[in-house]
């Protein structure tokens, strides 16, 4: 006796009662067959249902020659009148996603002309993938009718015809070669296709369909949809964001696409002003700058007696890129050293850039120097008092090395120690970044220091 399927009758069981009429134990799991069952046990890419028999949850069901076996973990004493329930919210949300997909695909097929390759049902998107690569013009043509197929309230009629009959029905694709029966799942005059799924009685009850987003898919073009109670909430948290965004923009949602293109010409118009004004400023300060350096930081190079012009200079408040474009501006002219940081609550910014004349120059009078005199270097040595003070190891070695040559990339690397950081560069640019440890101060003097010795000892 084949068990009787409740479901293709009424889909919306979810109470109902059952004769045991098969015991099994299977890896201590227990295996009912019941003469009938509202279990759908999941077919057409849509899912099974889930629920319980006497409060014992099924976990799984299959089908062995149109006998239904129902899988519990724990045993069932009862075999009369069993009580069983399905998780119908659930049964009801996979139902209207096909019934949708049908849709869709008739929908397609009958203002486009194109077929459906795949389907997949998600836990919250779904997809049909349709053949071809269609446009935006194509799929919102699509996305209307369905919606109007499913205001006519149209019969969703599901039924198994004989192999006589089969033969007259015009189905959308080519029917299973099997000698099982086959099901036909039909929209009243949009779709007729063989489909083993739990579908609605009327496109009525799905509400909506939304087309949430198309795009290609391996020569295809995958739609991604949603129906039912799915679509609703979706169409709901889209009214409600777009209520939201009219009151940031203070106007009503007709005028909200003129608003966002005013503001995005404003916003460009300000950018625009603030690259001028920023460009003002960088001027400005490069004087300033160079002003003070006139002062204060100019450093003579013993050996070829030219002068060095030395910046260095702690921030607050400023960003990596106002950092740069200074130490640019300055190093544009020759002979220029400087050594930027700006801090904030989190972080410190570092930018050591020289002017290209004087790696060159300091560098090659270095290595004259090494090869005439023969002369062995000292290692440098961090000066006491001031190790004591700031509390800082750095490895005498690695200054040693930084002590070698003009090169940003070099100095920046040991400096950027003291900072817990990171950076680097080439030898007359370099950037970093670091933690705001308090120590930035001494870090900028440090390199001050080292840039000093170089070029006194170049
Ligand atoms: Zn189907």
């Amino acid at each position: 006796m084949k068990t009787l399927k409740l479901y293709y009758e009424n889909p919306y069981i979810n109470v109902f009662t059952a004769e045991v009429i098969e015991k099994k134990i299977i890896e201590n799991k227990y295996h009912i067959l019941l003469n009938q069952t509202a279990f759908f046990l999941g077919g057409g890419g849509q899912e099974r249902d889930f629920g319980t028999i006497e409060g014992i949850e099924v976990v799984d069901i299959y089908e062995k020659e149109g006998n239904i076996y129902h899988v519990l973990e724990k045993e069932l004493n009862k075999i009369h009148k069993v009580r069983c329930e399905i998780d119908l919210k659930h049964r009801k949300d996979k139902m209207y996603q096909h019934s949708a997909q049908h849709i869709l695909s008739g929908a397609f097929f009958k203002l486009v002309n194109r077929n459906t390759k795949s389907v997949h049902f998600g836990n919250e998107i779904s997809t049909v993938d349709i053949e071809g690569i269609l446009n935006e013009q194509e799929v919102m043509k699509v996305e209307d009718y369905v919606n109007k197929i499913i205001s006519d309230n149209i019969v969703i009629e599901n039924f198994v015809p004989s192999k006589k009959e089969l033969k007259k029905i015009n189905v959308r694709r080519d029917l299973p070669q099997t000698d099982d029966e086959i099901r036909i799942i039909k929209i009243g005059a949009l779709d007729v296709n063989a489909c083993c799924g739990v579908h609605a009685k009327s496109t009525l009850e799905l509400k909506a369909i939304v087309i949430t987003k198309f795009e290609k898919n391996k020569g295809n073009t995958r739609i991604e949809f949603l129906a039912g109670d799915r679509a609703v909430n979706y169409l709901l948290k889209r009214e409600h964001n777009l209520k939201r965004i009219c009151n940031k923009v203070s106007c009503g949602e007709e005028e909200l696409e003129n608003s966002i293109m005013n503001l995005n010409e404003k916003i460009s118009d300000l950018i625009n002003e603030n690259k001028k004004i920023t460009e003002q400023l960088v001027d400005l300060e490069s004087k300033k700058l160079i002003g003070e350096c006139e002062f204060n930081n100019k450093v003579e190079s013993e050996l070829n007696n030219r002068e060095v012009n030395l910046i260095s200079k702690v921030y607050s408040d400023k960003n990596i890129e106002y950092l740069k474009k200074i130490a640019n501006k300055l190093c544009e002219e020759d002979s220029f050293v400087v050594l930027l940081a700006s801090n904030d609550k989190e972080k410190v910014n570092i930018i050591f850039a020289c002017s290209k004349n004087l790696t060159t120059d300091i560098n090659k009078m270095k290595n004259n120097k090494i090869k005439k005199c023969n002369h062995t270097k000292k290692g440098y040595e961090v000066e006491k008092d001031i190790q004591d003070k700031k509390n800082i190891e750095v490895k005498k070695d690695n200054l040693t090395k930084g002590a070698e040559e003009l090169n940003m990339g070099e100095l920046l690397r040991d400096t950027i120690k003291l900072l817990d950081g990171k950076g680097g560069g080439n030898k007359v640019f370099a950037q970093g970044g670091g933690k705001n440890n308090g120590n930035i101060e001494n870090a900028i003097e440090y390199a001050t220091r080292k840039v000093k010795e170089i070029i006194k000892n170049g």
